[in-house]
């Protein structure tokens, strides 16, 4: 049976929904990279409900991926099987109630921060410095500039892959550097962050302060993932920095097809022409590696690294 085939039955086998459906969907298209295959079926559920029905109907041993909008992962050439969720305009909503703040799994952390900085809100100017979704974050416990998810979220509302809804809170979470223990098939629908009255003239200074150290320090409008691997001393203390260890091996600039260690910050991965993601995660083992033989220390991913290296077995 051909790819083009088991991914027609697929689609068969799938409940309908008032979104949209897309087959053999290109992930390039919607990843910060710019690399990756396909996805057999990509789904943008209209709303929660539409979701939720949608995992009640769908078949269990059909594998499920929920994507963000793609800034801390690696999707691979050979592409992602399965269904892939991408969360559109239904969940994007951000309503300020108070010092809290709900929001819908898709939204922006940017405008987030920025619908709390017009509110006199104080807390999530960090936010403005990840260019995610606030589902995403609360996956990795994204954080930047001192502050860090863990530290303002209150509650989640998730749906398991059988669409049952549930509601954890941080401590649930038990949030730590750069990870959450979300359970592995969770899907965040929504959540809630707690803020603190605050003066907008400091709070717009601070979002500002933190724009202009990103512009200076990180390769923000190219083709990239973020931080490549995490610190191996974890956000703060006495270790090198992932981005020390790559410098000190030789590795800022190196290159490998379309993908280059950024000139500007060594811990970004980017793609400078025509990179596949195989061009990418091979820098990026070639990275680990060299620091590996000069320091001794293996660095460890922190950007996701997702799906098949070549199309084939579905
Ligand atoms: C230029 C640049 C700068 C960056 N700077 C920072 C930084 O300072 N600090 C930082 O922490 N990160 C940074 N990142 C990384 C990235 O922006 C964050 O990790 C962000 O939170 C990822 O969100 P996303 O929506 O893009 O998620 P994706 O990359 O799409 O997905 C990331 C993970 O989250 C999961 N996920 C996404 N949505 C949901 C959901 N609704 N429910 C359950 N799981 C979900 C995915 O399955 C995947 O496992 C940077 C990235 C770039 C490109």
């Amino acid at each position: 049976m051909s790819a083009a085939t088991k991914t027609v039955s697929l689609f068969d086998r799938l409940p309908p929904i008032r979104g949209a459906y897309r087959v053999n969907y290109p992930l390039s298209r919607i990843t910060w990279f710019k690399v990756g295959g396909v996805a057999d079926v990509l789904i943008r559920p209209a709303d929660a409900d539409d979701l939720a029905a949608f995992l009640m109907a769908c078949p269990p041993d059909i594998p499920l991926t929920i994507l963000g909008v793609g800034s801390n992962i690696l999707v691979r050439d050979g592409g992602i099987r399965g269904v892939v969720v991408r969360l559109g305009r239904g969940f994007s909503d951000i309503v300020v109630e108070g010092t809290r703040i709900d929001a819908g799994a898709g939204a922006l952390d940017i405008n987030i921060a920025r619908l709390a900085a017009e509110s006199s809100l104080a807390g999530l100017e960090f936010l403005s410095g990840i260019p995610g979704t606030i589902g995403g974050a609360v996956r990795m416990n994204a954080g930047a500039y001192g502050g860090d998810l863990g530290s303002v979220l209150d509650s989640v509302t998730i749906l398991d892959r059988t669409g049952q809804v549930a509601t954890l809170t941080a401590a649930d979470l038990d949030f730590a550097y750069r990870q959450s223990r979300l359970p592995p098939q969770a899907l965040v629908i929504s959540c809630a962050l707690s803020s603190s009255p605050g003066e907008p003239k400091e709070i717009r200074n601070r979002m500002a302060e933190i724009r202009q150290a990103r512009e200076a320090t990180q390769p923000v409008r190219t083709r990239t993932g973020g931080s490549t691997f995490r610190n191996p001393g974890g956000p703060n203390g006495d270790a090198p920095r992932a981005w020390e260890l790559i410098d000190a091996a030789g590795c800022r600039g190196l290159t490998r097809g379309g993908a280059m260690v950024s000139p500007l910050h060594c811990n970004f991965l980017e793609n400078v022409g025509q990179a596949t993601a195989t061009d990418l995660e091979a820098l990026g083992e070639e990275v680990r590696q060299r620091v590996a033989d000069h320091s001794g220390i293996l660095l460890q991913w922190e950007i996701e690294r997702l799906g098949d290296p070549v199309r084939g077995a579905v």
